[in-house]
């Protein structure tokens, strides 16, 4: 490979990925390199306007540069002791979320499946020592769709094939039902029912926005059978949707609370589980851990993604600009949409299956200067940074129009 080139091209970066890369993604061909809010730049100095937020993991704009300045104070000082010795970091983060989420305990880890794995775990735990399950029968029902992660457990009860296919055999334990209808999760509850998992709407699904009064109805089935309620918000959380959580539209309090992505501002893999004590209390030490959950500049980094969304009013304009953002593509006239819905600043902008899939759409909006992936075959996922301003909604819409004028 030509190594002594002085400004390598896309072509050369996508070359060497390709090349030593396991091809488990299939990436729009777009190379950045730097990144600052809701801009993007790539190596050959194209500017992109962000819709996708690194999954939503990038709320607070990219490199936002309080969140950098903590990261950087922090790695000069302390980076990680490991779990086998206090930091003077984690408990203020414990404190924080305690403080702004009201839950009594945290256990904080890496990646979200990680955390969902942990909620799986508390809610067994949960199951046995409280509810009384007997030894390996409890059961946790799960949604069709779901979407919780890549983990050999997680995709154990996801329903898309792509993501089981040679990957057996499977942890056993779950249940599936259909999302967004509280009835079939009444009549699959049973006494050996630990918990239910599902997400507020289904991101990875294409935006599913279950109907109107399913969380509430959801929350009272599960308070009803003494069924634990566990919300998968990794992708809907912390503003998203112009809530703290999406399960906050509904005035909703799940008793598990799974939370990732922009808990790291996008600069430091983070995840938690949040619960009362009646759950993550039952955790003793050696019951479970991880090497680098917990660790200070994930604590550090954690706590200034927080205070920046809420100092700087993100939820708030993830709010009111995500209504005026769905207002706007909703007069869009193309013979392609079927229909464009979300919440907050999480859209989809949902195709005909006539259309001839999501993907040739977002390429060429890739080169009108906005990135955004195709979510399933037919949906255009929207779901730029919270900082997103009403002038670059309108520039949005306007090349979202034209190019959905394409045959
Ligand atoms: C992204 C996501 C996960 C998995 O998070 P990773 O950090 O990729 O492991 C789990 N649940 C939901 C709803 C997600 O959007």
């Amino acid at each position: 490979m030509a190594d002594t080139l002085m400004n390598k091209t896309s072509d050369y970066y996508i070359e060497l990925e390709e090349r030593f890369g396991a091809h488990n993604y299939h990436p729009l061909d777009v190379v950045i390199e730097r990144g600052e809010g809701v801009w993007l730049t790539d190596v050959e100095g194209r500017r992109y306007l962000d819709c996708l937020s690194a999954y939503s993991a990038v709320n607070q704009g990219h490199c936002h540069p309080r969140i950098r300045q903590a990261l950087v104070n922090q790695a000069s000082r302390l980076s990680l002791v490991s779990r086998a010795f206090r930091n003077d970091q984690l408990g203020r983060l414990y404190a924080r979320l305690h403080e702004l989420t009201g839950y009594d305990r945290v256990l904080p880890m890496n990646s979200g499946a990680e955390a969902v794995e942990t909620a799986v775990k508390a809610a067994r735990k949960w199951g046995y020592q409280v509810k009384g399950i007997a030894p390996d029968r409890a059961e946790i029902i799960v949604c069709r769709d779901n979407f919780h992660g890549r983990t050999t457990t997680v995709i154990s009860f996801s329903t898309e094939e792509a993501y089981r296919r040679d990957f057996g055999p499977f942890t056993p334990g779950f249940k599936i039902i259909p999302y967004g209808k509280a009835d079939a999760l009444e009549a699959a509850i049973t006494p050996e029912t630990a918990a239910v998992l599902l997400e507020p709407i289904q991101g990875e699904a294409g935006v599913i926005v279950p109907p109107d009064g399913y969380l509430r109805s959801v929350r009272d089935i599960c308070t009803r059978h003494n069924v634990l309620m566990m919300a998968d918000e990794i992708q809907t959380g912390l503003g998203r949707t112009g809530r703290l959580f999406a399960c906050d539209h509904e005035e909703v309090r799940p008793d598990v609370m799974i939370i990732g992505k922009a808990l790291s501002g996008g600069f430091y893999p983070i995840s938690a589980v949040l619960s009362d004590d009646a759950v993550l209390g039952l955790f003793r030490p050696g019951d479970h851990g991880s090497t680098f959950g917990g660790n200070p500049l994930a604590a550090v980094v954690a706590c200034e993604a927080l205070d920046v969304l809420i100092e700087e009013g993100m939820i708030e304009n993830a709010a009111r600009l995500g209504e005026y953002f769905q207002e706007r593509l909703a007069e869009i006239n193309s013979p392609h949409i079927r229909e464009v819905r979300g919440k907050g600043l999480l859209i989809g902008v949902v195709l005909k299956h006539d259309a001839g899939g999501a993907r040739r759409f977002c390429e060429a909006l890739r080169d009108r200067g906005i990135l955004c992936k195709e979510t399933r075959k037919h949906v255009i996922r929207l779901a730029p940074p919270l900082v997103i301003t009403r002038e670059e909604i309108d520039w949005v819409v306007t090349q979202l129009a034209e190019v959905l004028q394409m045959p």
